[in-house]
């Protein structure tokens, strides 16, 4: 069984944020202000892995748990177990996280003993101020502790850092030091015009094609074949023993191979990150409607999966999304 959308692109990938809540608010993730959504409206668990489910048997092979902070959510382990045991009988080859590390040296052997092999960890600086300003209260210790924990238990850990305007884009050389001494792949992302924050996007942009430009005169990049599921591009480097990926959705859009769909903390299925349209999952979960009609839904919802995403951020022109980046995930 394979799911394809209009495009004829093979969709294999399934992003769950399980919770819109989070313990930090990352200043171009969040506005410092944030109204979080009441119990009711949330997918349960079981909802979550009933909608999943359907996906599997419809072709999808990996699932990244994401939020808000997926390791918040209350019995995320129950889930995560749950899924784990369909790898031995279904199509699900893998389970993923991304997080923002805070809470993964309590969590960190519970996701490996339920198969979790990989995670992304959200690491815009190693600087302890600068930490607690881009998230606005978080505690750089916390995460360095739970990325040592995670590795710890064969947990191949990942950073993904957010390319700041004036925060951290002088620093990538440090990061890339810091990630390499610690043999941790490191992959460069560029902020997205997804809901309002209080600062303005354009005061916020890197493109990422300067920056790789800039590096690529220290670093002298090898394009490398690697690939995971996501949409970024890998590099080695002779003077490095890790990859640097970049994700850049504005400076060079990737959105021909994209494989992937989300569905929010609400149950609503997005086909494009960078579109308002979704399909309505969660009445449905709710109503006395069989899994029949998910996939039925799931495959009409593929049908109108979107071209591309239609990103643009400029001083004239305010953000269409209107949502922000913890509905989704990333
Ligand atoms: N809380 C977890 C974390 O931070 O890893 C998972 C959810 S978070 C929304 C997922 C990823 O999206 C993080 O790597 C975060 O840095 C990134 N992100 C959030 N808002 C973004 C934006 N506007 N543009 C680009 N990346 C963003
Ligand atoms: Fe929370 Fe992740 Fe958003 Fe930061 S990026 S506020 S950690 S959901």
């Amino acid at each position: 069984m394979q799911l394809t959308d209009q495009f004829l692109r093979k969709i294999n990938y399934l992003r769950v944020s399980v919770t819109d809540r989070c313990d930090l608010r990352c200043v171009y993730c969040m506005k410092e202000k944030m109204n979080f959504l009441p119990k009711n409206e949330v997918l349960s668990l079981e909802e979550i892995e009933r909608l999943c489910d359907n996906f599997i048997d419809l072709g999808v092979e990996k699932i990244r748990l994401t939020g808000g902070e997926p390791l918040v959510r209350k019995n995320i382990i129950h889930l995560i177990k749950n899924l784990n045991n369909k790898k031995t009988f279904t199509n699900l080859k893998e389970i993923t996280m991304t997080t923002n590390g805070s809470l993964l040296k309590k969590f960190a052997k519970d996701l490996k003993n339920n198969g979790i092999n990989r995670i992304n960890v959200s690491l815009d600086t190693i600087v302890k101020e600068k930490y607690k300003e881009i998230t606005r209260f978080g505690n750089l210790d916390n995460v360095l502790e739970g990325i040592e924990e995670a590795v710890k238990n064969n947990i191949k850990v990942k950073i993904n850092t957010v390319v700041f305007k004036n925060f951290n884009d002088d620093k990538i050389t440090d990061l890339i030091n810091w990630a390499n001494n610690k043999l941790l792949d490191l992959t460069f992302i560029e902020v997205m015009p997804i809901g309002d924050t209080d600062m303005p996007r354009h005061m916020q942009f890197v493109s990422l094609d300067k920056i790789f430009k800039e590096l690529n005169n220290t670093y002298n990049f090898n394009k490398s074949d690697y690939r995971t599921s996501g949409p970024s591009n890998y590099y080695t480097s002779e003077k490095l023993n890790i990859k640097i990926g970049f994700i850049t959705p504005l400076s060079n859009n990737f959105c021909a191979t994209c494989n992937r769909v989300r569905i929010s903390s609400t149950g609503k299925l997005f086909m494009c990150l960078g579109q308002n349209d979704f399909v309505d999952f969660r009445e449905i979960l709710r109503s006395d409607r069989g899994d029949n009609y998910i996939k039925d839904r799931i495959r009409f919802a593929l049908s109108v999966k979107p071209k591309r995403h239609d990103f643009i951020i400029n001083s004239e022109v305010k953000p269409y999304i209107n949502r922000h980046m913890n509905e989704t995930g990333g």
